[in-house]
């Protein structure tokens, strides 16, 4: 059983310890208090995946959705039922697992969309960008660009977990689960 994760903590953890991809839809969220569908099922579920649990998953979403005017209806119409779904209880009533990488690269995303890979799908004036607000040198950046730019967008990665934490993980980047566990396990 995994430990329940506070959701007060999810801010920090997603400095620390989430990919960029759902660091991505998580500030997102925060800023626009919105993500569209694919994201919201793609980004509610790694936080499954890390420990929210079905109730506090609610609580989370809710309270972000209803920031704009008319989210409380659409929370109950459309938002809520996301969070079912997610957590098996809607739908077709399965217990979901979380997205891997291949997955997450393979997908099609769309305009306005922010579910996918940003070493697979941003354009790399955007990652570049990013990865110096991570707070990544060129001695980095360069590296992981020219590595996205060749398709090897998981090591690509896996060198930005190894910029970001001053050590490389473990194992290649294969899930975004499996970034998030390697990184806590550094941080204890
Ligand atoms: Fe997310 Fe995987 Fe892409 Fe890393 S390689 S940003 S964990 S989808």
């Amino acid at each position: 059983e995994k430990d329940r994760v506070d959701p007060a903590l999810i801010d920090d953890y997603s400095r620390k310890h989430f990919p960029l991809c759902m660091r991505t839809m998580h500030e997102v969220l925060r800023s626009t208090h919105h993500l569209k569908h694919h994201s919201r099922v793609e980004y509610g579920l790694f936080l499954k995946g890390i420990g929210l649990l079905y109730d506090d998953a609610m609580t989370f979403w809710k309270q972000e959705l209803t920031k704009t005017a008319d989210g409380d209806k659409k929370f109950e119409r459309e938002y809520s039922y996301c969070v079912r779904y997610n957590y098996g209880k809607a739908g077709k009533a399965v217990n979901w697992t979380p997205y891997s990488c291949n997955k997450i690269i393979t997908s099609n995303v769309g305009p306005g969309e922010h579910h996918g890979c940003p070493f697979r799908h941003w354009d790399a004036a955007i990652l570049k960008q990013k990865l110096g607000e991570h707070g990544i040198g060129a001695e980095g950046i360069i590296p992981i660009l020219d590595l996205a730019k060749g398709g090897h967008y998981q090591i690509a990665c896996t060198k930005y977990f190894e910029c970001t934490h001053n050590q490389p993980p473990v194992m290649t980047i294969n899930h975004p689960n499996q970034y998030f566990e390697e990184s806590v396990n550094l941080s204890k």
